[in-house]
């Protein structure tokens, strides 16, 4: 009787954090073709077990290339970890897109081991959000603000002077500048070609930092406006 041949799949192991190979017990998978967007589709979910510290590890991928159709051959997305500690997840439609890329891209980073990487694309989220926000917030914020008139060229904000802007109009407080600023002064470290290593822990935090900066300023300011108006709209309704 022939045994069955192991499956394993590529993943990142945030216990070991390393890439593993782990054993595959399970899989579901789907597949077809997008008549709206006139391609073939296919992705699926692994769920297996690391080799090293037997811990189970669920991954996600998508084909990118299809035989026969666009490749000599089928070519999948490295797979991305969504458990445990899945990528973070935002409720507000208004995040950037550029944003949203920048943090995917550092979560990748982090799981391939490119620490200086993921640096550089969370201080990119930052600074993206820094120019999304000050673009929409006025200079100062008296309550009669007449339209400026003086329409000068706009020069594009740079990180460390965003997020002092952002502080100034209290769109983050202290605790969330001071994050902002180690997140900085990494990025510069990572930004040049000096000869520098940023450990995997240290990256992770500051992806932990960046994350909950553009919860507070997107999400969570989103979520008490709308609380807010529930609730005023609740009071006036028992005036009248
Ligand atoms: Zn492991």
């Amino acid at each position: 009787m022939a045994t069955a041949i192991q499956r394993t799949f590529i993943v990142d192991c945030p216990w070991c954090k390393a890439k593993v190979a782990a054993s595959e017990s399970g899989r579901a998978e789907r597949s077809g073709f997008d008549d709206d967007a006139g391609e073939p589709y296919a992705s699926k979910v692994l769920v297996g077990t690391c080799p090293s510290c037997h811990s189970i590890l669920v991954g996600e991928t998508e084909q990118i290339g299809f035989e026969d159709y666009d490749s000599d051959q089928d070519r999948w997305r490295d797979v991305v970890r969504i458990y445990p500690k899945p990528p973070k997840v935002f409720s507000s439609f208004r995040i950037p897109k550029v944003v949203k890329d920048s943090l995917n891209e550092a979560d990748r980073s982090l799981q391939a081991g490119a620490n200086i990487a993921a640096c550089v694309m969370l201080g990119r989220a930052l600074e993206a959000l820094c120019r999304d926000i000050l673009d929409s917030v006025p200079e100062s914020t008296p309550t009669t603000t007449p339209p400026a008139t003086t329409a000068k060229p706009k020069k594009k904000i740079m990180l460390g002077e965003g997020i002092k802007k952002l502080k100034d109009r209290k769109v983050i407080d202290d605790r969330l500048y001071d994050w902002s600023q180690q997140l900085q002064a990494f990025r510069n470290l990572a930004a040049h070609p000096e000869d520098i290593s940023i450990s995997r822990h240290d990256a992770e935090d500051l992806q932990t930092f960046v994350n909950a900066i553009v919860e507070y300023v997107y999400d969570l300011a989103e979520r008490y406006e709308e609380f807010k108006n529930r609730v005023d709209a609740r009071a006036k309704r028992k005036k009248t």
